[in-house]
């Protein structure tokens, strides 16, 4: 019998396997996916969120715990596990050389990124050569890898894992690591989470998904059922505004639209509806995606003139282009009277300081609602250009509560041989909102501690059997 079966070809599953397999446990890894499209949203991924003491090879100046933490309790507004946070944080900054060791290579971030040098490591490659490293690693060490293998159910007895099953297939293990991402690619789970809005509308069959196919929530499902304890709130979850265009499936980070900060978001009526000059993009691009689901028939459109070119990450598909603003309401159709007025009464309200994106600067707008607190310019500069923006759906934060040794709980009890990692337990440390980077810290550290423990506990049935 397999001691260790890690479900899940990801990130977290891969720190997990790799764990194992290096405390000396044999390792099966079921990885849903075909081989060409291995690694979940693990292979979209660019950079993981560290903390530091002082500079370090590709990260500049200093990023502390404290700081690091407060970040997390900012945008959680305090729904988050403050014990399982810090393990995570302390976790992220070590964690980098056994990467390396793995074939994990580093790089200074590139221009356009959300400006975080100093807090986020950048994958050499992205996150689809750290997930073929994995794997390269994996194999080499004597890891089992099956490609084409969703685990539809798992047999259980009590609190403790007994085998998986593919269809008619049974395959028993000593121990187990769940690390199959959360429900994100479900869309009939998404419709439900979402329900129908006061219009009507059921908001999730507009939502796009970024990242992989193969995240359909079936074990979450499952463990849901068998009686594990469940963290988070099933409307939950990472999500940005990306290209109405994109593809339902994979679009990846070259579908997201960065340009909110430079000019205006009006929704289908129009009409603006929120400040796009909060705060920095880095800390404000994750509510955009909820913010649209909640506008008429979930779409909205980012509008910037020529003065934005050049200062933010340019998208796979370019903008609509017109050389006068009527002729942009005409071409993205948008009521040209209501944009303009909306584009027109914007313009006057501006109160125009000393430009500068990098700081939180002077430009604002008086007597307007919502107001732009910061980069607000008139836009009036030819050509203009706009994007339809759709919620692009990163990953899920419903998931299965953990203790800081990865243990699945049943009744507030711990399972003594299965372990949750990754988006299947993020919800811990994620109750809501979102900082870069941070995805990649918690299923690293969390999927590191579920292949040892797994590892552990298969050790430990082997000897007492
Ligand atoms: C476009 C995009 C960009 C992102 N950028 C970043 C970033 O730069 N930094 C960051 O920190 N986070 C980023 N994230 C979030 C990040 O991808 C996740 O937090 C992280 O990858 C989760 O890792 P995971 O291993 O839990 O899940 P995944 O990597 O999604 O892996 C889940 C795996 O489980 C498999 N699976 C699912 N169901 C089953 C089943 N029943 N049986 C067997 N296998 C199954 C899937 O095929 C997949 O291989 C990004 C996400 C997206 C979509």
């Amino acid at each position: 019998m397999i001691d260790v079966l890690v479900i899940g070809g990801g990130n977290a599953a891969l720190c997990a396997a790799l764990m194992a397999r290096e405390a000396g446990a044999s390792v099966l890894l079921l990885e849903a996916a075909p081989r060409e499209w291995r690694g979940g949203n693990s292979q979209h991924t660019r950079n993981l969120r560290c903390m530091h003491d002082g500079p370090q090879d590709v990260l500049v100046d200093a990023y502390p715990e404290e700081e690091f933490w407060q970040d997390l309790l900012k945008v959680t507004g305090g729904i988050t596990d403050e014990k399982l946070a810090r393990i995570a944080i302390r976790a992220s900054a070590t964690c980098r050389d056994w990467m390396r060791k793995h074939g994990v290579n580093f790089q200074p971030p590139l221009s356009g990124a959300l400006h975080v040098a100093r807090t986020n490591a950048f994958f050499m490659g992205g996150g689809k050569a750290l997930v073929n490293a994995y794997y390269r690693s994996a194999e080499s060490m004597g890891v089992q890898i099956r490609y084409n293998a969703p685990v539809d159910s798992l047999e259980l007895d009590g609190d403790r894992f007994v085998a998986a099953r593919i269809g008619d297939e049974r395959i028993p293990a000593r121990a187990c690591v769940l690390a199959a991402g959360g429900f994100e690619s479900n869309l009939q789970w998404l419709r439900e989470a979402w329900g129908q809005n006061e219009r009507g509308e059921w908001p999730a069959d507009n939502f796009l998904i970024r990242g992989t196919r193969f995240n359909q929530g079936v074990l979450l499902r499952f463990m849901m059922d068998a009686g594990a304890d469940v963290v988070g709130d099933p409307s939950q979850s990472h999500c940005v505004a990306i290209d109405a265009r994109a593809p339902l499936y994979d679009g990846g980070i070259c579908t997201r639209i960065d340009c909110v900060s430079l000019g205006i978001v009006v929704n289908r009526d129009a009409e603006r509806f929120y400040d796009e000059g909060e705060d920095f993009w880095p800390k404000r691009y994750a509510i955009w995606g909820r913010l649209t689901a909640m506008q008429p028939g979930q779409i909205a459109y980012s509008i910037i003139d020529a003065k934005a070119i050049g200062r933010f990450m340019p998208p796979v598909f370019p903008g609509i282009k017109a050389d006068t603003l009527p002729e942009l309401a005409r071409k993205l159709e948008l009521d040209e009277q209501r944009f303009m007025h909306t584009v027109n009464t914007f313009n006057a309200a501006c109160r125009v300081g000393t430009f500068d994106h990098t700081t939180l600067d002077d430009c604002r707008t008086e007597g307007l609602t919502p107001p732009k607190t910061h980069w607000a310019r008139p836009i009036d500069k030819p050509p203009f250009y706009g994007y339809a923006v759709r919620p692009g759906i990163t990953f899920t934060y419903l998931g299965l509560k953990v203790n800081e040794h990865a243990a699945v709980h049943f009744g507030g009890k711990p399972s003594g041989n299965l372990f949750v990692a990754g988006e299947m337990m993020a919800g811990n440390v994620l109750g809501k909102g979102y900082t870069a980077g941070v995805g990649m810290t918690i299923g690293t550290a969390f999927g590191r501690i579920a292949g040892t423990q797994a590892a552990l506990a298969a050790r430990r049935q082997r000897e007492g059997a």
